[in-house]
């Protein structure tokens, strides 16, 4: 074959529809019964700005420029979205010098777009907020991640790529002119060899990467896992804009994102886990209420439900700065044919098309 990209998720997609659209033949091999059923469907699904990233680094970069390729993309292919905004509040007497260092850090990212808004403004614009100050960044927006996943797939498809469900990878070899793969598919055991191989397994990418014999051990990061779990919410809440907190260490914070049937939610906290576990303890309600209490009072008592639960594929372990997304080609790690993509964490669905992009010129 010429093309396999490992694991269906939003990058994995958008990968195989870079490379088809680049007129190569493209096999996907997706380990479970459909796309899409990791970390993409387990997210947010907001389409970030670009505000929170290191100056010059691959997320800030990819972020702001997937971003934009995203909105396109869901316009052209009516994919549901909405440009509703984001504000970032403070609460605390304090905060408001992390807003400001937030706004300048944002601008070194090329978001230019941020707005100051005192209490006054805030309490015009969302009554029901408690807030000191706030950033709006109105480029921020929701998408569909589903319906983004089955357009990419769509144009990937239309492009001549191969979608294989139930199809796991599960080891290969570098050879001479390409790279073989074991896979497991409907019990049964195949090799198959391509010239070009994408590992874009999400959380399993370093597990895959450490069973490609020829890849040397010190180009494969150690991989960690912080669980996001999520509330929704049963009451209607009475705000426009995704509301988030400053950031905290290893998230941002539990936030307020709406879908796209203005239906609110809450979360992503942060918890370090030693295996993947969707389940959401319920006994977290209360860190839950007190987090989201501090900018919305009037959050009623029994209004939050456990939701769902997702998993960042952090490649630096808690307390250590965050880490950019890793994507790593034969120049860097000597495998002709080969690349890993590690640490895809948030901006992944936002930079998808962006991160896409790049892969397709280093192949
Ligand atoms: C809590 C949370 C909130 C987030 N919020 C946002 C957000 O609001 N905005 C944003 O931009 N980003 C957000 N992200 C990040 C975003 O969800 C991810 O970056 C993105 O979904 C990663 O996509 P992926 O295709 O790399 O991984 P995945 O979606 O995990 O896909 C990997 C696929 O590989 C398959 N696979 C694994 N092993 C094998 C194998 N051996 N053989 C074959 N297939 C295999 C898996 O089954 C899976 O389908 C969030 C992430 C989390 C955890």
């Amino acid at each position: 074959m010429d093309c396999i990209v490992v694991g269906a998720g939003v990058v994995g997609l958008a990968v195989a529809r870079a490379l088809a659209q680049q007129g190569r033949e493209v096999v996907v091999l997706e380990a479970e019964r459909a796309i899409g059923t990791g970390t993409s469907s387990r997210n947010s699904e907001v389409i970030h700005a670009g505000l929170y990233y290191r100056p010059g680094s691959r997320k800030a970069r990819l972020c702001v420029q997937g971003r934009e390729m995203l909105y396109a993309f869901c316009a052209s292919h009516g994919v549901a979205h909405r440009r509703c905004g984001k504000l970032i509040v403070t609460t605390d007497a304090g905060q408001e010098d992390e807003l400001a260092a937030l706004q300048r850090n944002a601008q070194a990212c090329g978001v230019d777009d941020l707005q100051w808004l005192d209490a006054a403004d805030l309490a015009r614009r969302e009554p029901a907020l408690r807030a000191r100050a706030a950033l709006l960044s109105p480029s921020t927006g929701i998408v569909d991640s589903h319906g983004l996943m089955l357009a990419l797939q769509g144009d990937a498809q239309a492009a001549g790529a191969m979608v294989g469900v139930d199809s796991r990878v599960v080891r290969g070899v570098a050879v001479d002119g390409g790279i073989e793969l074991e896979v497991r598919s409907g019990g049964e055991t195949t090799w198959l060899r391509a010239r070009t191989v994408v590992n874009s397994a999400g959380l399993a990418a370093v597990a895959l990467a450490r069973r490609l014999e020829g890849l040397p051990a010190g180009q494969v990061p150690t991989p960690y896992l912080a669980k996001g779990s999520y509330f929704s919410c049963t009451v209607r809440a009475p705000f426009q804009h995704l509301v988030y907190p400053v950031p905290e260490p290893g998230g941002l914070g539990v936030h307020l994102t709406l879908d796209l049937g203005g239906q609110a939610r809450f979360g992503p906290n942060v918890e370090w886990v030693e295996a993947e576990d969707y389940q959401v303890n319920p006994r977290d309600g209360d860190a839950f209420y007190a987090a989201v209490r501090r900018y919305w009072p009037g959050l009623p008592d029994g209004a939050l439900q456990p939701g769902y639960a997702g998993i960042r594929p952090k490649i630096v372990g808690p307390g250590e700065p965050a880490a950019d997304f890793w994507i790593a080609g034969p120049a860097e790690h000597g495998v002709p044919g080969l690349v890993n993509l590690f640490g895809i964490e948030s901006p992944g669905l936002t930079a998808s098309l962006a991160i896409a992009a790049e892969v397709a010129c280093r192949v």
